[in-house]
């Protein structure tokens, strides 16, 4: 394998034109705000407001529980109006802050850090944790975490992820071309916490403004250590284990993290997000979302306060036929929504709204065996046998076949000619077979 692409994969249609050319651009603002405490794979934060309370942009609402977990802060300045429990896109109900915004939009004070190359590892380790910094890619992983590898696992090289492999998404491509001072200097602040010597941005070849754009913010003088690397556009590019695999040739091993080949990935939003932080104080209240599909009138990338209802930025944009599925996040990897209520969070990179003829499933057939699903599966799974087991609730089977090694990108499904539903029953695998685990665990009394 070449290094600068990685085994298997697949090339959607990239349906990124309407919007890839696009300025970002605010949402306006939203007249209420519901803020999710559990923004996070960590612990949910702990409320620090009540209902009736004036807040003002910035300020800290939510409190991290625990070190894998970050504070939560409100969005606009405004009144409480309660602190309770709501709908967020996981399609399930968890704590969260709803805030009536002000039209006087008043922050807190915001304190900068100071002079980057006079930072200690852990007055940047600090920034992201006050400014509740989570992996904006998508995962949510808070960035904090990410910063503080152990001594025994010393990180030698820092990728900045700018691959935005998905589908229609160009929030990440946007930021890169129209703010990549920012994203240079998230790079060089990551790489001075974990004290890493190479420093990467990776950008796939059908975003050579972002590149050029990039390769012109690299300062005089830092040429030596940070470098942007152009990659063949392939889906999925942009998954952490194939990324380090394509730039660095390393393989993370199963149940491994990057750390353990001395690697670490930060998307690049996370990167203006963390630039941001240090340059200004100011804490991860808004993030770049884009707004497309085909029912979608002018599809859009926008600056947008979390919190914001989805409805809200389907109302700026405009909505045109009739609306099949609403997802958030790409169509390989988002989450299917049942209603538009629901608020944009950390984690939400898109807004993608398809016909029904889009949306529709087209109907299974029976596996014909042709190994498609085998050779594009970029963890060397064989699909076809892991959805069978899990169609047959053989969990054990699943488990002994790596089924947790499977990152859920989709590839397996989108070239299945028989339309199987691999990705599905192998996620309902993954879910079972940990579910089992924790379930051991607690009967064992671990
Ligand atoms: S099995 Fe998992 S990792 Fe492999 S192609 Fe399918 S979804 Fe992707
Ligand atoms: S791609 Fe579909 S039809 Fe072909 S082997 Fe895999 S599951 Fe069977």
């Amino acid at each position: 394998m070449a290094l600068g692409s990685f085994r298997g994969g697949v090339h959607p249609r990239p349906a990124k034109e309407r919007t890839a050319g696009k300025p970002i651009e605010p949402a306006p603002r939203p007249a209420q705000v519901v803020i999710p405490l559990a923004q996070s794979l960590g612990a949910p934060a702990k409320p620090l407001v009540a209902a009736g309370e004036r807040v003002k942009a910035g300020q800290k609402i939510g409190e991290a529980q625990g070190f894998v977990s970050v504070p939560v802060h409100a969005s606009v300045s405004g009144k409480v109006v309660s602190v309770g429990q709501a709908l967020n896109p996981l399609a399930v109900e968890g704590p969260a802050v709803t805030i009536a915004a002000d039209p006087e939009d008043e922050w807190v004070e915001l304190t900068p850090a100071g002079d980057l190359e006079e930072l200690p590892p852990e007055a940047i380790r600090a920034a992201a944790l006050n400014a509740g910094l989570v992996g904006l890619g998508g995962a949510t992983f808070p960035s904090h975490v990410k910063l503080s590898p152990p001594p025994e696992k010393p990180v030698d090289t820092v990728i900045i992820n700018g691959c935005e492999c998905e589908p229609y998404l160009t929030a990440d491509h946007r930021l890169m071309v129209e703010r990549p001072n920012e994203v240079i200097f998230g790079l060089r602040a990551i790489r001075r916490a974990v004290g890493a010597a190479r420093a990467v941005v990776a950008v796939e070849d059908n975003k050579p403004d972002a590149a050029e754009a990039l390769a012109k913010a690299i300062p005089p003088g830092e040429a030596a250590g940070v470098e942007v690397r152009v990659l063949p556009t392939k889906y999925p590019q942009g998954a952490e284990k194939q990324l380090i695999y394509a730039v660095t040739g390393r393989k993370v091993p199963p149940g491994k993290l990057p750390m353990d080949v001395g690697v670490l990935v930060h998307n690049a939003g996370t990167a203006v997000a963390l630039a941001e932080a240090l340059r200004t104080g100011k804490p991860l209240v808004e993030r770049v979302v884009t707004v497309t599909g085909s029912r979608v009138k002018e599809p859009k990338n926008l600056l947008v306060r979390i919190g914001t209802p989805v409805s809200a930025l389907l109302d700026y944009c405009g909505l045109t036929g009739e609306a099949g599925k609403l997802v958030l996040g790409g169509p390989m990897m988002g989450l299917s929504q049942a209603s538009a209520e629901v608020p944009v969070t950390k984690g939400t990179s898109g807004v993608l709204v398809l016909s029904p003829e889009e949306a529709q499933l087209p109907p299974e057939a029976p596996c014909i065996k042709c190994g498609r699903c085998v050779d594009v599966c970029p963890m060397s799974l064989l699909p076809l046998f892991l959805a069978k087991y899990a169609e047959h609730g053989l969990w054990d089977e699943a488990e002994s076949g790596g089924a947790l090694d499977c990152i859920e990108c989709g590839s397996c499904s989108y070239v299945c000619p028989a339309k199987r539903r691999l990705v599905q029953e192998i996620r309902l695998a993954k879910q079972t077979i940990q579910a089992n685990r924790k379930r051991a665990q607690a009967a064992a009394g671990k």
